[in-house]
């Protein structure tokens, strides 16, 4: 007997979805001009719809799910996003797919206090949306069965199934490498697997977002043991069914656990002794294991999140061989595009019915006319002014930026790395310039709650534009960086800022929606900006600090322009939709599923 209901599905819309995924499928088999690839995808094909009494699903396991408007769930930065991100466009598409994530019972929300960051914790409550299915348990050496609560919720052919109880806590409790942190994830892996289980739901593929998700496959291979697979047999399937996609460069950032923690949380989850003695196998001499490790051994395949990524990403198997990542970049749902850009896109076929870029959409693109481009740009302003009214600035102030000023925006998570300081390393050059461009600039994003450096950082830049009054009056701060801020900055600004070190930027999306919104974009040739060679947009390179304020000159003048703004607008667009597409990236993972599924025919 399941400990868990059922959530209620409609199965009438199920079959219906089978048939949309296959239409999907028919399309990308009429795209490719490769035999093997179009077997590939027909024997994916015959997996995904095969039965139509078994509920057969993409199971996308990730520690962070943001999508906090529609789904109330907030989960972390780019990560989270791109799993709400990614479960839209299964939706979109028709894709049956089962994501599993925790309900942090608490959210983080940022408050400045004398240009300090403080965090506020507001508790949040999984009833709000989701409907209560029943528990699941999980074990520890000390207590036996902890109850887990299990929510649900059904979203067109995806569903979203939760796992938390009161004390959850928040994501990022103290450190990577912390109990609790482990517990969490423990919960996640075998309280989720079970909740799946009690579902009926069948897994064709296990999509693991980053590693920390891994004992979602570790309870698959344990119970296929179970159920009388030969251990090898079971490590051999559950590989040919995992995906692991990585999105950091090198595991030296990754939290790390010692063999005391299994033994005391992990290994009372697992049920056979060879699943047991295998995950043992994989703590190094000095009884520490990361979790990515396990996570590279577990699954048959593994991709990073844009070209370049995939190829720097240095990670190492249990034999000393390199990880060979295959590159799928990240893309866009297309909640993050202006309604009426998205709109225009499909009119002029620039986006086809599944939203991708159509054939000859270059072209279109190339037709598109300034009046129009100018009229959705005011039309964003508007909105985004809206937005900004209900927010703070640095002074606790709502922001409203003229209608006549060029605007400049900096959004991102307030990390070292993307150089949130940069744009300010000449104060008095970024004041003439402001000034002389009759420009503003919108600087927004928090610091991680552990990370002092960036929060004096943050301090740092807010007293220096406060010591400025030309910089007081156009650099506006907006406070507790989220999606509806990140969302109307990228449809009502005009040029968006891009600095990353280059080299540790793995992908990034916020690009993605600037230039979806006819932004202009200025970034170094980093992530997934990257992917086009050599980049299309205002490039940052050289002397970076020089080049910015070149470029941020220069950017004043194209936004100034007819002319100028639309090449620029239209280049940018043309090089990068087919990267942006969010059901591209669909199908570059459907690629790789089908490889696996090609395989298994064979
Ligand atoms: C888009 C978005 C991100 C991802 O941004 P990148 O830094 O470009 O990866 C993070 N947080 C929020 C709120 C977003 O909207």
């Amino acid at each position: 007997m399941p400990a868990t209901e059922k959530i209620g599905q409609d199965y009438l819309r199920g079959r219906h979805d089978a048939q949309k995924v296959a239409r999907l499928l028919d399309y990308a088999i009429s795209r490719s001009k490769e035999a093997e690839h179009r077997e590939a995808l027909m024997a994916l094909k015959t997996e995904l719809t095969a039965n139509g009494d078994r509920d057969i699903a993409l199971i996308y396991g990730s520690m962070e799910f943001y999508d906090r408007e529609e789904n109330d769930i907030k989960g972390g930065g780019g990560l989270g996003v791109l799993a709400g991100d990614t479960r839209r466009v299964c939706e979109d598409l028709g894709v049956r797919q089962v994501v599993l994530t925790p309900f942090y019972t608490s959210e983080s929300h940022q408050e400045l206090v004398g240009f300090w960051q403080h965090e506020r914790n507001d508790t949040t409550d999984p009833n709000r949306l989701y409907t209560n299915l029943g528990q699941v348990a999980i074990d520890t050496t000390v207590d036996r069965g902890i109850g887990l609560d299990v929510y649900g919720r059904q979203l067109g052919s995806t569903t979203i199934l939760t796992v938390t109880e009161p004390a959850f806590g928040e994501l990022y409790p103290g450190s990577n490498s912390g109990d609790h942190r482990l517990y969490q994830e423990a919960a996640l892996g075998f309280g989720g697997y079970k909740a799946l289980k009690d579902q009926d739901i069948t897994p064709a593929f296990t999509q693991l977002n980053e590693a920390p998700v891994v004992f979602l496959a570790i309870a698959q291979l344990d119970d296929l043991v179970s159920e009388g697979m030969p251990f090898e047999q079971a490590l051999a399937q559950t590989r040919a069914r995992t995906l692991f996609t990585n999105h950091t460069l090198v595991p030296a950032v990754e939290g790390e656990f010692g063999y005391a923690q299994f033994e005391h949380m992990i290994m009372p989850n697992i049920k056979n002794h060879e699943v047991q003695e295998w995950v043992r196998s994989m703590f190094d001499e000095h009884g520490r294991l990361k979790l990515s490790l396990l996570a590279a051994e577990a699954s048959g395949v593994q991709s990073g999140v844009s070209k370049l990524h995939a190829k720097v990403a240095e990670y190492y198997d249990k034999d000393g061989n390199r990880v060979d990542f295959q590159a799928v970049t990240n893309g866009i749902s297309n909640r993050w595009i202006n309604p009426g850009i998205l709109k225009l896109y499909r009119d002029r076929v620039i986006y086809d019915e599944f939203s991708v870029p159509a054939p000859g959409y270059q072209d279109a693109i190339a037709e598109l006319d300034i009046e129009t481009i100018r009229t959705l740009k005011q039309e964003g302003r508007t909105y985004m002014n809206e937005v900004l009214a209900t927010r703070q600035d640095q002074y606790g102030e709502p922001i409203d930026i003229p209608e006549d000023a060029v605007l400049f925006n900096f959004k991102r998570r307030f990390a070292n790395y993307k150089r949130p300081g940069l744009p300010f390393e000449d104060p008095e050059r970024l004041a003439q310039l402001l000034v002389e461009g009759n420009a503003h600039f919108i600087l927004t994003g928090k610091p991680h709650p552990n990370d002092d450096p960036m929060k004096g950082e943050l301090h740092r830049v807010l007293t220096l534009i406060d010591s400025d009054p030309r910089l007081k009056e156009r650099v506006h701060y907006v406070q507790d960086y989220d999606e509806q801020v990140g969302r109307a900055l990228s449809i009502g600004a005009d040029v968006a800022i891009n600095l990353p070190v280059v080299g540790e930027e793995a992908c990034g999306t916020s690009w993605m929606k600037d230039i979806a919104n006819f932004e202009v974009l200025i970034s170094t040739p980093d992530g997934g900006v990257a992917d086009v060679e050599p980049i299309e947009c205002l490039e940052v390179s050289g002397d970076e600090t020089e080049m910015t304020y070149v470029r941020m000159k220069e950017a004043v003048e194209i936004v100034r322009s007819d002319d100028q703004l639309g090449n620029e607008v239209k280049r940018e667009l043309a090089a990068y939709l087919e990267t942006i597409s969010g059901t591209r990236m669909m199908l570059d993972y459907l690629d790789l599923f089908a490889a696996q599924a090609l395989a298994r025919k064979r």
